[in-house]
Order: structure tokens, then sequence, then C-alpha cells
């Protein structure tokens, strides 16, 4: 399927449009490891402004947690869903929530990080409801990083985990948080009721997303030339993104 480059021309009432942004390959440049990233020092300024003219129809949606998150967009963002869908944080100053059943993660750090604490390169980032294995510094190692997961995860039935492929990451996570099931959730907050949603992100995991936000009539856009995508709209770089959100 053709992706049309993505115009701010086409957005149409910003009153009736609500927007929701993923960060790494999307309002950040990737980095060799997550906490490498250099934001635009302009990104604070982009965002709080982007969130004002949208009455606060503003939302992050990542796989990093709401407190890393946090230090990327320095907290100027009002809605967040952090770690793929686990957690939440529905509003200025609200708590942090986990809603749902949470996966059974007792010991599974230790043990990855016993699995792969010699393959150098290799990046394991424990998580609240999960955890990263990141292997950008050593792309050669990705399937055997898959296969390693996935003879762990054979080992610990019933633990309500699964693996997901990112770009140069296996997360291991519970199935039932997605980017997907996030968006419905701030969608039934009333600064997004009735509004149009616009999904922007890059990776294989935004792609649940882009799914649920055609469902309600809104538009998905993807970040550079990743492809199968099912977004109908692109933008070529983060500093396209950051070019758009600029023109709000
Ligand atoms: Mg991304």
């Amino acid at each position: 399927m053709h992706v049309n480059e993505m115009a701010v021309a086409t957005w149409g009432d910003r009153s009736s449009l609500a927007l929701f942004l993923d960060i790494d390959g999307t309002l950040v440049p990737i980095a060799p490891t997550p906490a490498e990233v250099r934001p635009s020092p302009d990104l604070p300024r982009l965002l709080t402004r982007a969130a004002t003219d949208l009455g606060n129809a503003l939302a992050i949606v990542s796989g990093r947690e709401i407190t890393s998150i946090d230090q990327v967009t320095q907290g100027v963002v009002p809605y967040v869903a952090g770690s793929h869908g686990a957690e939440f944080r529905l509003g200025f100053g609200q708590p942090i929530l986990r809603p749902g059943p949470q996966p059974d993660i007792a010991g599974l750090g230790s043990e990855v990080l016993a699995l792969m604490s010699d393959w150098p390169g290799i990046l394991v980032e424990p998580k609240r409801a999960g955890l990263a294995v990141h292997y950008r510094k050593v792309p050669h190692l990705g399937q055997q990083v898959w296969s390693e997961l996935e003879m762990m995860l054979a080992r610990r039935e019933q633990s309500g985990l699964s693996l997901l492929k990112g770009d140069h990451v296996v997360e291991v996570r519970s199935p039932a948080h997605n980017k997907g099931e996030a968006v419905r959730r701030i969608m039934k907050e009333p600064a997004f009721q009735g509004r149009r949603p616009v999904f922007i992100g890059d990776d294989v995991t935004d792609e649940d997303a882009f799914v649920v936000v055609q469902e309600m009539n809104g538009t998905a856009v993807i970040v550079g030339d990743r492809r199968p995508t099912l977004a109908t709209h692109q933008l070529s770089s983060v500093a396209a993104v950051l070019d758009l959100l600029a023109r709000i």
C-alpha cells in the first residue's frame, strides 16, 4: 500500500484532534542505548505548546517506563502510557496507575542476566512489567537473543509473558499490554473524547496503535521507511516530526 507524506494541512481543526506520540525514533533519534538519547533542546517547548493548542489531548505512548519518559520530555506531556501500556499517568499531578493483571516476572531479570552477562554489547534492561534486551551494538546476535529468550519462556510456563521483537530489541512482556490498548484507554479520558486520534511512531510495536486509531477514524503515521506497515501516512525522520509539531 502507498504511504502518503503527512502534511500538517491535512490535520484539520485542532479542536477535534488528539495526538499520540512514540518517543525513540519518533521524538528523539535512536541511540545505541535508551539512556544515551540526546533530545532536541526544543522538545519540551514544542510539546508544551502542542498540549496547550490541543486542549491537553496530547499523549506519549512508549515502551519506556514513565520515569524514563519524564526524563526525555521533562514531564511536560499531560497523558503518558509507559511500558507499552502496563502503566499510565492520566493528567498532570496524577499518580502512576498499573491496571490489570501484572505478569509474573519474579527472577526474570537475574535469569536473563545470567544467560547473557558474558555477551559483550548486549544491554539487559529490567522493567517493572517485563524486560528488554537491546542488541543494537551487536546486531548479529539478534537471532541468538530471540532463541535464548524463547527457550527461557518455554521453561516459565504460565508466566503470562511473551516475546516481541522491536528495532534491535527483544521485549519480554505481557501480550495484554500493547500500544493499541493504551490508546483505547487514553481515548476514554474527557480531554480526548470525541476527538480524532493521530498516532505517530516508527517501530513494529506501534502497529497495534496504528490499527486502533484507524478503527477510531484517526490517522496512523509512520516515521521512516520501515515496511510493511499498517500506517497510511509517513514522516521521513525525527526532524520532520519536530517540524510538524512546531506547526500545529
Ligand atoms: Mg519508537
